[in-house]
């Protein structure tokens, strides 16, 4: 048992040093993706629920990397997140967004709003509120034109205080919050109440069996209705079928976003969509 003790302890070591091995290459591999300009933003479009007509995006971090092929953010942010690195990499998504969606509106194809994600890491680093109105100067887009998605759990994370006031200045820009992943935290409808956001995004996990599952049309229902009774605009993610339109649609929700209306796209072919959706 000692021996077996013994390796089950070595065994377990190798383990965790590969893990480690594994980050320090991720990591390096991000810095020399930032470096060689390896991230892609993809846009995805949101579109009203009452005319199906397009009323903003969703900007998406893509990596494709030489030999890997597209390396989902789902992958790498979380490795980002924890060295920081997730600071120059948000600075490049802000100010690629901008820059594409200021292309967009002086060409009109583009109204409405572009959404970029913001992480939890990135609210705590600091300069956070700098680095959006360094973005907005520099492209020449307007704040307006500008829509900032923080998760649920990030946007009821108050432990040092800070983060409320954060948002109360970056909302003082003239930019929109809204709170991603809606109904997968905790979350106080009080504290809602307090925190400057004008948009809840109900989570793909309550729209994907919403035509067969009680609870989730329950779920989705109640979360329109809380939505409503605030004042705020409601948006669902991961609309796949006609049957969860339909469904959102007679709820009252303001708009979606899905496979359904459009995958999201790399900006040459999401410029494409756009100027047919003008026609
Ligand atoms: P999210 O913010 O919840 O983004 C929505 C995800 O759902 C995206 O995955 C999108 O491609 C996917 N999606 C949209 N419609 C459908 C649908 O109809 N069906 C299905 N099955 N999926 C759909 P993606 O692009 O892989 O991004 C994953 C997550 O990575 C995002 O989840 C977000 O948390 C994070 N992320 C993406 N880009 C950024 C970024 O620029 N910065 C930060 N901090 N996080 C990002
Ligand atoms: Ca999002
Ligand atoms: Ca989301
Ligand atoms: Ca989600």
């Amino acid at each position: 048992a000692k021996e077996r003790g013994k390796n089950t302890f070595q065994f377990y070591t190798a383990e965790l040093n590969v893990r480690a091995i594994e980050r320090l290459k991720l990591e390096y591999a991000l810095r020399r993706a930032l470096a060689q300009d390896e991230f892609e933003l993809w846009y995805q479009p949101k579109v009203s629920l009452a005319t199906g007509a397009p009323v903003g995006a969703e900007a998406l971090l893509r990596w494709r990397h030489p030999e890997l092929g597209m390396v989902s953010p789902a992958q790498f942010i979380p490795i980002a997140e924890e060295s920081a690195l997730i600071g120059a990499i948000g600075e490049w998504v802000l100010a690629t967004a901008c820059r594409d969606t200021r292309r967009w509106v002086a060409e009109g194809l583009f109204a409405g709003r572009m959404a970029v994600n913001l992480s939890g890491r990135q609210l705590k680093l600091g300069g956070l509120v700098d680095t959006v109105r360094a973005a907005l100067a520099d492209s020449g887009l307007e704040s307006d034109y500008l829509e900032l998605e923080v998760t649920e759990s990030v946007a009821m994370d108050d432990a040092d205080g800070g983060q409320v006031g954060m948002l109360d200045e970056l909302r003082a820009l003239g930019v929109q919050l809204s709170i991603d992943d809606f109904g997968t935290g905790y979350s106080s409808l009080a504290y809602l109440k307090r925190l400057p956001v004008q948009v809840l995004k109900i989570d793909r996990s309550f729209i994907a069996d919403l035509s067969h599952d009680k609870d989730d049309a329950a779920i989705t229902t109640a979360i329109v209705s809380i939505a409503k009774s605030l004042g705020l605009a409601v948006v669902a993610e991961g609309v796949e079928e006609v049957a969860q339109r339909d469904f959102l649609a007679a709820l009252g929700c303001d708009a979606a976003q899905g496979y359904l209306f459009g995958k999201p796209m790399p900006a040459a072919h999401f410029e494409a969509y756009l100027a047919a959706q003008r026609r």
